[in-house]
């Protein structure tokens, strides 16, 4: 985007509102931590299996730090794997011990939760429910955690609804961490009226919750929100519909580089406000480039209003341009 952009909005931005929790979430910090101090403390020949957390940056960042990348145990041959914050089925940590390699697990405990929850559930006989998106990493891991045929994946209100209503006595409800916690809601009093007996366990984290309804309390306050977030990030794709939604105008991106003039040009209305929320794997650094960048076109005149206790602080050391 170039500087004539400044001209048109600095007249009339006059606050840069910061969601008050947005950004790296506990699970995020701590799988990033792990695979850090396994590169300090000099393990040799590391691949992280999948992506380490939905977010190019932090990718790039491990694998300039020649930490190898890859999304299938049969193409490791050999080292020390460390399995991402989304988890995986216990099949491929079976797999993986089998192949002789150590196998670091950075698994989120909330993800782990799941799992743990639906082992029990599964031991008991239970058919299983599961509210989320059908191909996410975090989906395939809760999989393997049930016996074959006895869990159903359930991306929407329509395969829901499509369910038949014969349903086993002992049928249970879980949810993906991040889904999105109204939705959910939905499904949940839909499956609730369908099958009066079914057990429901809402396992939305924390950190989405937070995260949803900082976005619903900033979206009357602006007139745009910039999500900072990869496409990969089911999180960051869910805050950007749900400020779309909200706030009328909304963005996707993954860094201030991808920020597009003809969103401020030719505006019907005047940006007064501008919103930036991020995923649970977005960096802070990529936060404060957009911020940055606004403030830029304001002229440097607008107010950054930030959360008042920032509970984004990371050390990740990485500011590489994510263009
Ligand atoms: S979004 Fe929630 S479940 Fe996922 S890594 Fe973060 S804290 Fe854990």
């Amino acid at each position: 985007m170039d500087n004539t952009a400044t001209d048109i909005i600095a007249a009339d931005l006059k606050n840069i509102i910061i969601a008050d929790h947005h950004g790296f979430c506990m699970g995020v910090k701590r799988a990033i931590t792990i695979a850090e101090d396994t590169k300090t403390r000099g393990v040799e020949n590391v691949t992280i299996l999948k992506e380490i957390v939905h977010n190019h940056a932090v990718v790039e960042k491990f694998r300039k730090d020649g930490i190898d990348q890859q999304f299938e145990v049969q193409d490791i041959d050999d080292g020390t794997v460390i399995v991402s914050a989304h988890g995986v089925s216990p099949h491929i940590i079976q797999a993986a011990k089998d192949k002789g390699l150590d196998v670091i697990d950075a698994t989120c405990p909330l993800v782990t939760r799941i799992h743990d929850i639906i082992d029990k559930l599964d031991v008991r006989g239970y058919k299983i429910l599961h509210f989320g998106d059908k191909h996410h990493d975090e989906t395939m891991g809760v999989l393997g955690h049930a016996k074959e045929g006895m869990m159903t994946i359930i991306p929407d209100m329509a395969t829901l609804m499509a369910q038949s209503e014969e349903q086993p006595e002992k049928l249970a409800l879980t949810t993906q961490t991040t889904a999105e916690a109204t939705d959910y809601a939905e499904a949940e009093k839909k499956a609730i009226e369908r099958w009066p007996h079914i057990k429901v366990f809402n396992t939305i984290c924390n950190a989405t919750n937070q995260r949803q309804s900082a976005i619903m309390k900033l979206a009357p306050q602006v007139d745009m929100i910039i999500v900072v977030g990869s496409t990969t990030s089911a999180n960051s794709v869910r805050l950007a519909s749900m400020a779309e939604v909200l706030c009328g105008e909304a963005y996707l991106i993954d860094c201030e580089a991808d920020m597009q003039m003809e969103w401020f040009t030719n505006r019907e209305t005047p940006l007064k406000n501008i919103g930036v929320s991020a995923g649970a794997s977005t960096p802070e650094f990529l936060v404060d480039g957009v911020v940055d960048r606004l403030l830029e076109l304001s002229g440097g005149v607008a107010s950054v209003v930030r959360p008042v206790k920032s509970r984004n602080v990371n050390t990740l050391a990485l500011k590489d341009d994510c263009s």
